[in-house]
């Protein structure tokens, strides 16, 4: 639906992004995953045609056409991490004024500002100004306000962050329904979680290169390591034969199976008092590759 190769974007000695290509195939959700200043926002800003690449080029749709062309950038939508309406109007007049803009009138726009105080849950509030809102009612205005005039694809740039949990939710909720009905989606986020939980498939960016991108399960069997089992032991606990090092009664250790291995053991003389196995996630696939924390 979207392609991107080898974009690269320059600011001054910075390469923010770095020959960056990428697909987001029609009805998918692609995670953007990478901490903060690793080029998503950049990366979504030439997908849109509003950051001109220094080198690459981005193509939209079946006819490989650029997103700079007006009827091709109606296509997609964007939720910009900066948000994008006016404080001094309400809910409803944003709704008006974004739908106008894409010379939506009448009925039509009638329905879809109808629609998109749903999406937001906020009908109840349709005429209070946006100023007096929460982050978490901004944040889904401005997801709806991207979706006013129905494009084929969104673009999410980090919806969650400074939102309550509730409106976190909510967010998820509608994103799921949007999944349901076909929409393709480029998500990013630094939170690991809403990856695992949103997105078919992951790329996982810094310093403006990618460096893996695959099915979450794909990156955890080749990136992710294996499951960890942490354990306290018994006082009277035999610990020869244990795997991994012993500090104030604590064990930890990687097996492939940490069932059998903890059976095995057990059987062995070995007592833990409490036991926790942990499967492998995206934080340590982030960690594998980039040698440091998503949350850095
Ligand atoms: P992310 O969205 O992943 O946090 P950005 O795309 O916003 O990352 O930024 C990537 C890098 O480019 C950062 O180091 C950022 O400071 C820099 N950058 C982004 N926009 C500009 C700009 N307009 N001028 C100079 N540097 C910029």
């Amino acid at each position: 639906m979207i392609r991107a190769n080898s974009l690269v974007k320059r600011y001054g000695s910075l390469t923010a992004v770095d020959g960056l290509s990428i697909e987001i195939k029609e009805g998918e959700t692609l995670g953007l995953l990478g901490p903060n200043g690793a080029g998503k926002s950049t990366t979504i800003g030439m997908l849109v045609g509003l950051i001109k690449p220094d080198a690459g080029e981005v193509s939209v749709g079946d006819q490989n056409e650029a997103p700079t062309i007006p009827e091709v950038r109606r296509q997609i939508g964007v939720a910009p991490q900066a948000l994008s309406l006016y404080g001094e109007l309400s809910a409803k007049e944003n709704l008006v004024f974004f739908g106008g803009l894409y010379g939506l009138s009448g009925s039509e726009l009638a329905e879809r500002v109808n629609w998109g105080l749903d999406f937001a849950g906020l009908e109840d509030r349709k005429h209070d100004r946006i100023s007096t809102f929460s982050g978490g009612m901004k944040r889904r205005m401005n997801i709806a306000v991207a979706l006013i005039h129905e494009p084929k694809v969104l673009l999410l740039d980090e919806p969650t962050v400074g939102v309550d949990p509730q409106s976190r939710n909510h967010i998820f909720d509608r994103i799921e329904s949007l999944q349901d009905q076909g929409m393709t989606i480029l998500y990013t986020t630094h939170y690991m979680e809403e990856a695992q939980r949103l997105c078919d498939r992951v790329a996982i960016i810094d310093k403006g290169k990618l460096l893996a991108l695959d099915r979450v399960d794909g990156l955890v069997d080749q990136y992710g390591g294996k499951p960890v089992v942490t354990a306290t032991l018994d006082r009277d606990s035999r610990t020869d034969g244990l795997p991994g090092k012993i500090q104030d009664g604590r064990v930890r250790f990687e097996s492939t199976d940490p069932i059998e291995e903890v059976n095995r053991l057990t059987q062995k003389g070995v007592k833990f008092a409490n036991l926790q196995i942990a499967n492998s996630d995206l934080e340590s696939v982030f960690l594998e590759l980039t040698g440091r924390s998503l949350r850095d």
